[in-house]
């Protein structure tokens, strides 16, 4: 009996010693990989500060691109990067479409997909906009108001009502830990999505100042926000198409 006793002890020993050295061994790995990481991230940044990245930008480029959003402070919090290269590049008109204005601003109100669609027809149809930029389903920060914004989007391509003319893309909402990663989301970033708007740390000074507009919104949580958020340095878009709508909506129908 006093020997299996001293037996399960010696193993329960030798189990605890052998974790204490893999852990050990790994834990030297995890931070060769972070540092690792971190040097690819700012390598890539640099890289990308210097090359021209019109190729990963919105394809044409669109004359007029039609940006939605749902409130006033959107347009910087969330699309900074893509305003500033289409203003910078000069090739296309931007104008830009804030809802909140005629419908109540609110987190959890979603607001009717057809009034919206309507609206967002009526633009493109008025001003022959060949671009429509605007949330995704995920709205960035899962707001109703952004959501709806996407939903009404997506009923006019599942209607086929968007002329050819026209394209429709979204902006890419991130997770939380990606949200708030600045450069360090660079690598995922290329690697989720087809076009891409990167600004640099110099250039992001053009957003803070458009925020500084904003005054009556620029509390201190959107001061850190305009920090650390990556939505600040980068955007991701992808275009809206008739077969992956109708593969998500049927997810989201099966999820239900
Ligand atoms: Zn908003």
């Amino acid at each position: 009996m006093e020997s299996l006793h001293e037996y399960i002890l010696a193993a329960i020993n030798d189990i605890i010693i052998w974790w204490a050295w893999y852990l050990a061994e790994i834990s030297f790995q995890l931070i060769i990989s972070v540092i690792s990481y971190i040097i690819v991230c700012v390598f890539l940044y640099f890289l990308l500060k210097k090359v021209d990245s019109t190729a990963w930008q919105l394809p044409g480029p669109p004359n007029r691109l039609l940006l939605v959003t749902a409130h006033p402070d959107d347009e910087v919090m969330f699309f900074g990067p893509m305003i500033y290269w289409i203003v910078q590049r000069n090739k296309s008109n931007i104008h830009l479409l804030c809802l909140s204005q005629e419908l109540p601003d609110h987190p959890k109100i979603q607001w009717p997909e057809e009034v919206i669609a309507e609206n967002v027809l009526q633009f493109i149809e008025m001003y022959k906009m060949d671009a429509v930029v605007t949330f995704d389903k995920h709205g960035v920060s899962r707001h109703k108001n952004h959501i709806s914004l996407f939903y009404a989007i997506a009923s006019l391509c599942i209607e086929k009502k968007v002329p050819t003319y026209c394209k429709l893309y979204t902006l890419e909402s991130v997770n939380i830990f990606r949200k708030y990663t600045l450069i360090f989301d660079l690598p995922i970033s290329l690697l989720s999505a087809p076009y891409w708007y990167l600004i640099s740390y110099q250039q992001r000074y053009y957003i803070k100042n458009a925020m500084r507009a904003h005054s009556s919104q620029y509390l201190w949580f959107r001061q850190l926000y305009m920090i650390f958020s990556r939505y600040t340095l980068i955007n991701t878009l992808h275009e809206v198409n008739l077969l992956d709508l109708e593969l998500d909506l049927q997810f989201d129908d099966d999820d239900d």
